[in-house]
This record gives C-alpha cells, sequence and structure tokens, in this order.
C-alpha cells in the first residue's frame, strides 16, 4: 500500500488524482492533504478520502474544521503545508499546488526522503539548480505528472542515457493558436479561459493561451532530463495526441500517444514502473482521427514563448523573476485589471529591470519572487 500526501487536492490535479486513488484503493491510500479556500469541496473530498491529517491554508478555516471533525488533525498556512508533506507515514508527496508556493513543501518532502510526483512545474522552473542535487543528495524519485514530461519519461522508459538528440515538447497552441497579433490585442479572459483540449486551473489555463505555459514547461524539461536548451524543440500539435517524443542519436524518434486525460500521467507517478487499466479511461483510435497536424510555434506572435527561452538560457535568478511576474500579471489578467498582451510586456519588464544573480539560495528565490511580483503591481498602480 503505497501511502500519498495530496498537495492541492481541490483543484483540477487534485481531484484529478482523488479520482485514480478511488480506483485503486487497494494499492494506493492518500493519508495527507491540502486545500487552499474551497472548505466546502474540501468537505466533500472528506466523505471519499479518510485522511487523517488536513492542512487549509487560513487559521481560521483551519480552528472552524478541528472542532467540527474531532478525529482529524488539521493544519494551516506554510508550515502546515511542510508539516503534512513530512508525515512518517507518507511515502510519495504529489504537489498538485499552483505556483511558486509549491516550491517549499517539495524541498522540505524531498529533505524527508519522500518520493515526489510533481504536477507544480514552478517548483522547477525557478529552483531546479537546488532541487535536483537534492534530489540527487537524498536518493528520492522525481517523477513527472505534467502530460507532456511523464510522456517523455515514458519515451526514455524511465532512464537517462545520455544519448537523446533533442526533446520534442508539443503544445496544443492553447485558445489562440490561429490569433494575429492585433487580434490578441483584445481578446477577453472568458475566451482565454476555452482551453481547445484540457479542463484546467484557470492559472494554467490562461498560461497556455501566452505560452508563458510551454516556456515554463521547457524550463521543466530542461532540469528533469538534464538537456540544454538548444535540444528542446516546441512543437504546435493542435489535437494533443502526441503528448510529446524523444529524438535519440540514431534518428530514431519516440512518441508518447494517448487521448487527452491528466489521469494516465497522474497515475503512471503513482505506479511507475508499473501500469495499471485507468478506468474510465478513452482508448486511443487513429483510424476515427484520421490526421494529425504540427506546425512550429510564432516566437513573435507569442513573445512568451522567446522569453521564457531568454530567461532560462540566462539562468540563476531570471527565471524565478519571469515566474513571479507572470503569477502576477497573470492574476491581474484574471482580474480584469490588465489585457491579455500585458502579461508578457510586464514580464519582458521584470525581466529587464531585474539586477540578476547566479545560484540563488532559497531565501534569495523569496525574495526575488516578491520583488517580481511587486514590480508588476506597481506599474499596473496596485500599489
Ligand atoms: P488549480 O488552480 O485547479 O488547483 C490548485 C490547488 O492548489 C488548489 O487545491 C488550491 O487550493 C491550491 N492552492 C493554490 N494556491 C495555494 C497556496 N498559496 N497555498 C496552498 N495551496 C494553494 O490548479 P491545477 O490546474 O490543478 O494545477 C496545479 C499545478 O499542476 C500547477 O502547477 C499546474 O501548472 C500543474 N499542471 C496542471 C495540469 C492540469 O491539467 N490542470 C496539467 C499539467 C500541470
Ligand atoms: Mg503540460
Amino acid at each position: 500500500m503505497k501511502k500519498i500526501c495530496v498537495l492541492g487536492v481541490t483543484g483540477s490535479i487534485g481531484q484529478q488524482t482523488v479520482d485514480v486513488v478511488k480506483h485503486h484503493c487497494d494499492e494506493f491510500e492518500i493519508v495527507a492533504m491540502s486545500a487552499g479556500k474551497n472548505i466546502d469541496l474540501l468537505e466533500k473530498i472528506m466523505t471519499v478520502i479518510h485522511a487523517k491529517h488536513i492542512c487549509v491554508q487560513t487559521q481560521e478555516d483551519q480552528e472552524y474544521l478541528q472542532r467540527k471533525y474531532k478525529d482529524i488533525h488539521f493544519y494551516w498556512g506554510q508550515e502546515g503545508l511542510i508539516q503534512i508533506a513530512t508525515l512518517q507515514q507518507v511515502d510519495i508527496v504529489l504537489n498538485a499546488i499552483v505556483g511558486f508556493a509549491g516550491l517549499m513543501p517539495t524541498m522540505k518532502a524531498i529533505q524527508a526522503h519522500k518520493d515526489i510526483a510533481l504536477a507544480n512545474k514552478e517548483t522547477l522552473v525557478v529552483a531546479g539548480h537546488l532541487i535536483i542535487p537534492l534530489v540527487k543528495e537524498y536518493g528520492v524519485k522525481l517523477l513527472p505528472v505534467d502530460s507532456e514530461h511523464s510522456a517523455i519519461f515514458q519515451c526514455l522508459n524511465g532512464e537517462y542515457h545520455g544519448e537523446i538528440h533533442k526533446i520534442i515538447l508539443t503544445a496544443s497552441g492553447g485558445s489562440f493558436r490561429q490569433k494575429s497579433r492585433q487580434e490578441l490585442e483584445h481578446v477577453t479572459v472568458e475566451d482565454a479561459l476555452k482551453h481547445p483540449n484540457w479542463s484546467m486551473g484557470a492559472k494554467i489555463t490562461i498560461d497556455s493561451a501566452t505560452l508563458f505555459n510551454k516556456g515554463l514547461e521547457v524550463m521543466e524539461a530542461r532540469w528533469l532530463f538534464d538537456v540544454h536548451y538548444d535540444d528542446i524543440e516546441v512543437l504546435i500539435h493542435p489535437e494533443s495526441i502526441i503528448h510529446s517524443m524523444v529524438e535519440y542519436e540514431d534518428t530514431a524518434v519516440i512518441a508518447q500517444l494517448g487521448t487527452p486525460d491528466m489521469r494516465l500521467p497522474i497515475q503512471y507517478a503513482l505506479t511507475y514502473p508499473h501500469r495499471f487499466p485507468l478506468l474510465g479511461g478513452k482508448r486511443l483510435s487513429l483510424s476515427d482521427i484520421g490526421t494529425l497536424h504540427f506546425e512550429k510555434p510564432d516566437f513573435h506572435r507569442f513573445h512568451a514563448l522567446a522569453l521564457a527561452y531568454e530567461a532560462g538560457r540566462k539562468g540563476g535568478s531570471m527565471p524565478c523573476v519571469l515566474n513571479g511576474a507572470n503569477e502576477q500579471a497573470n492574476a491581474l489578467f484574471l482580474a480584469k485589471k490588465i489585457s491579455f498582451l500585458d502579461i508578457e510586456k510586464y514580464v519582458e519588464e521584470a525581466m529587464r529591470a531585474h539586477h540578476w544573480i547566479d545560484h540563488p539560495s532559497l531565501a534569495q528565490l523569496i525574495e526575488i519572487d516578491q520583488w517580481a511580483r511587486n514590480f508588476v503591481l506597481e506599474r499596473v498602480g496596485e500599489i
């Protein structure tokens, strides 16, 4: 029985994790979980998942729940996340928190010798240079949940041999794949939230539309698979059937295909190296689909992708600036305070204004993240 701590159980990935675990309850048990502020949904999940350790975001919610459920131990805040992620009985932490907030619990869980199933890509984007050495030092597994990275992991058969020519990271192109730069000026939040192939949390859906998501994934791939940025190619593939590919030195290309369903990469991260049936999983029929399409990404129309490659290549503190500014600008767009193209504009401005440092420590990353957020808020006149 694998004992799991799910961080961000009320989110899109979190709820799909519950679904996977429910169908394999003789194999997995969620012994700890965290939610943000959606307490109604948490209480619903508590009727099917009987975890004894639960963390919420605020002290007020923690006190309310503790009064109501006496036989469960409730925690709150960052400290609470760390406490549940490092509990002795936990074997693996599935981190499905969105954003920089996922970093600290990942680090502390690794240091407590827990395997990590990582959906929270921001962890690797900002702190890959700290996380990867920690993973090696503590001898834990770092298993990708992001569908493209799970695909690459599957193509590599779980092992990196150093014979990769390049990684081909597929991208649906998001909600605005065919829009011109001029049309992008006027798109709305509602338009951006309509992703053609995946139903996901709001932040990542906006990131998919700007292509910041693909940019973050390029950086995530760089760290997970130890490849150079020149060897990571983004390929637009609107059907999201090929989840990514690896091209080897001898010209062979290995791809992983399937109908878009996040439960597969979630489940594989939990069952690796084994494969279990995916209950309700739709089988791929290529003869029904008939044709798959591919195109090069347009780095001009989607400047975010160019910014991400630039930040990744610069390394050091720059990915943290890109990530922090993007999180803030993404939230401001969702709140209808800035336009769609303002997101990449403010991210670029933050990158230009930043005093770069090499190999930032965790404490420095926390400061830089805050600086980048404040920079965007000041530019928009919010502080
Ligand atoms: P979501 O917004 O649906 O859920 C996020 C979860 O994190 C919620 O449970 C929320 O309560 C919690 N949370 C948010 N801020 C928090 C904070 N400050 N402290 C503690 N908890 C907090 O997001 P999602 O779509 O499930 O994505 C989660 C992560 O997985 C992201 O990093 C995303 O990039 C990645 N991811 C998601 C998908 C997908 O299909 N949704 C695919 C690949 C990768
Ligand atoms: Mg992805």
